[in-house]
């Protein structure tokens, strides 16, 4: 078994990143719906959820179709495909590669054909004891096809079917085996299931398309579809929709919750509403916090594109300060810009960003952002800002130091990597090159998400985790070199349960 640490990341801007978005759709028997192309608009809503690989699984009458590659949603699909899929059952997946390269192999969603049946399935999340169950796996012959833990878990949910009556029982007892962070669907010919880890890391919800159940990451993408929403997949919650009904059941493994608060942070789209919190006024009550935990004189507050500006909203708000804005973002930079050397990772910078020099010069600014990892492209921020004539730029993070890495979906680097490891806030700001540097503390984190029920992981800043991680393996630690086959097809409908 090969470890491998994290490398770095793969995108010139410093950011950290969720793995996966996943959606299911499933009509009542005898409705025919494109699942498809509604699988399709959904994962469109997901796609910041991950940008490398796209896929969609769909069930025609039990036999199960699955198209999935890398790239984003719309290189992946287009309408031939989309038509070739007919059913009116389907789940999708987004996925972010933290490890190695862009692998079609590492692609979800896994639709394979085992001895009772056919399977399907998409997860969002990542499990602590993959290497673990994987070598237990390969020494009673198990032959793995891809490195990611999703084909762990599918062996596993297989191996568990072999033993007992119905798939959601299988679903249901792996979730006893695996640990870690997972919000998942499964499709087998006649269901589909929904089913959410004991902590809840990830998010997963519920809603209603006419009268098809869907289940989604988000309820971004419930909004994408015109779908309503009905209610959150609770922690350990086993969803199960037969024939247009709804049942659910738990899993049995008690534990306290502790759902990823840099879902609200960072993550998650500003629209979607998380366990019952807006994850918009979850960043505007960070930068209120900010605003009064790290105060200062300024003649202007702006956000960094996107996810730093409900916060800046925030801080003004509380404080006073006039919001303005005062960074252009370049919309049309994402990931298919060509990565640069590390050498001109200003420019990209600038590509992205640029400062708006009415907006600031001659200004006391006060610059919001989200997080900060390496960084690398603060500090090219400032240095954009000062460019613009700022008198006076002061960084306001709305979210506390990274300084442990995430073992539940993130792709947090290394501690080596992260700009806290071994400093404190002064040498930080220093190194940033800014007048005062403020970070939200752990005490406000744990209350932005004003109306969500759950606890909270804050682990990659605490260094508190939920459940007991591996030492020093990162995640994804299986990370091999595999040569594999097509698995555009998955057959058969002999598990007619
Ligand atoms: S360690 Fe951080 S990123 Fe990972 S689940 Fe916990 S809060 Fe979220």
């Amino acid at each position: 078994m090969k470890y491998r640490i994290l490398k770095q990341s793969k995108t010139p801007f410093d950011k950290v990143h969720e793995e996966c978005g996943v959606f299911g759709i499933a009509a009542p028997e005898g409705k025919e719906i494109a699942a498809a192309h509604e699988a399709y608009v959904a994962l469109f809503a997901l796609q910041h959820r991950g940008q490398e690989a796209a896929g969609i699984a769909v069930n025609n009458r039990g036999v199960i179709h699955c198209h999935k590659d890398v790239g984003l949603v719309s290189q992946v699909f287009n309408q031939q495909i989309l038509d070739s899929m007919p059913g009116s059952m389907a789940v999708g997946h987004v996925r972010y590669s933290t490890t190695g390269k862009q692998s079609r192999e590492n692609a979800q969603p896994i639709a394979i054909t085992h001895v009772k049946g056919n399977l399907a399935v998409a997860h969002n999340g990542n499990l602590v004891n993959a290497g673990e169950l994987r070598r237990r796996i390969e020494l009673n012959g198990g032959i793995f096809r891809s490195s990611n833990d999703t084909e762990v878990l599918v062996y596993t949910i297989v191996n568990e079917r072999l033993k007992c009556g119905s798939i959601e029982e299988a679903v249901k007892n792996t979730m006893s085996i695996i640990q870690g962070a997972y919000s998942l669907v499964v499709m087998s010919p006649r269901k589909l299931i929904a089913a959410r880890d004991p902590h809840g890391f990830r998010p997963l919800c519920i809603g209603l398309l006419d009268d098809c159940y869907v289940f989604a990451s988000e309820t971004c993408a419930l909004d994408a579809l015109g779908a309503t929403f009905v209610r959150d997949v609770e922690p350990g919650e086993v969803c199960v929709v037969e024939n247009g009904k709804l049942r659910s059941m738990h899993c049995g493994v008690q534990c306290k919750s502790s759902a990823c608060v840099f879902e609200y942070i960072y993550f998650a789209r500003p629209d979607s509403i998380i366990d019952g919190a807006s994850v918009e006024l979850a960043r505007q009550e960070a930068g209120k916090y900010l605003s009064i935990e790290h105060p200062v004189g300024a003649d202007v507050v702006i956000g960094v594109p996107d996810s730093g500006i409900p916060a800046a909203i925030g801080y003004a708000k509380f404080s006073g300060i006039p919001y303005g804005v005062g960074l252009i973002k370049n919309r049309y930079i994402a990931r298919t810009f060509i990565q640069p050397g590390q050498d001109k990772r200003e420019r990209s910078v600038r590509l992205k960003l640029n400062a708006l020099r009415t907006a600031v010069e001659g200004k006391r600014v006060i610059m919001v952002d989200d997080s900060i990892v390496r960084g690398t492209t603060c500090a090219r921020l400032v240095k954009l800002l000062r460019d613009a004539g700022a008198a006076e730029v002061h960084m306001r993070i709305s979210a506390p130091p990274f300084r442990h890495p995430c073992f539940f979906g993130t792709d947090i680097p290394e501690r080596s990597q992260l700009l806290a490891h071994g400093r404190t806030v002064e040498e930080m700001r220093e190194i940033i090159g800014v007048d005062s540097l403020g970070f939200l503390s752990l005490e406000a984190a744990r209350k932005i998400a004003v109306g969500c029920h759950l606890g909270f992981c804050d682990a990659c800043f605490s260094g508190e985790y939920p459940i007991p991680v591996p030492e020093q393996a990162e995640k994804n630690m299986f990370e091999n070199e595999i040569p594999l086959g097509a698995d555009k097809h998955a057959g058969g409908n002999q598990d007619k349960e």
